[in-house]
């Protein structure tokens, strides 16, 4: 779920760079990639965040 591993796969896909934020302590923790064909709208997922240090919700943000 959370590698890069697609980022060049197929070749000419169009990702969109994202940052995933804590909605708990707002700290950027991730930033990873999303093809913006299949995913119109903000991302949301569970994560691990190391400052809240547990599993919180992360939301895109740009
Ligand atoms: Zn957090």
């Amino acid at each position: 779920m959370d590698d890069y591993s697609d980022y060049y796969a197929g070749g000419e896909i169009m990702r969109t760079r994202i940052t995933l934020a804590c909605t708990e302590c707002k700290n950027r923790n991730y930033d990873t990639t999303k093809d913006k064909k299949t995913h119109p709208d903000r991302v949301e997922m569970k994560k691990y965040c190391p400052f809240c240090k547990t599993h919180t919700l992360h939301k895109e943000t740009k």
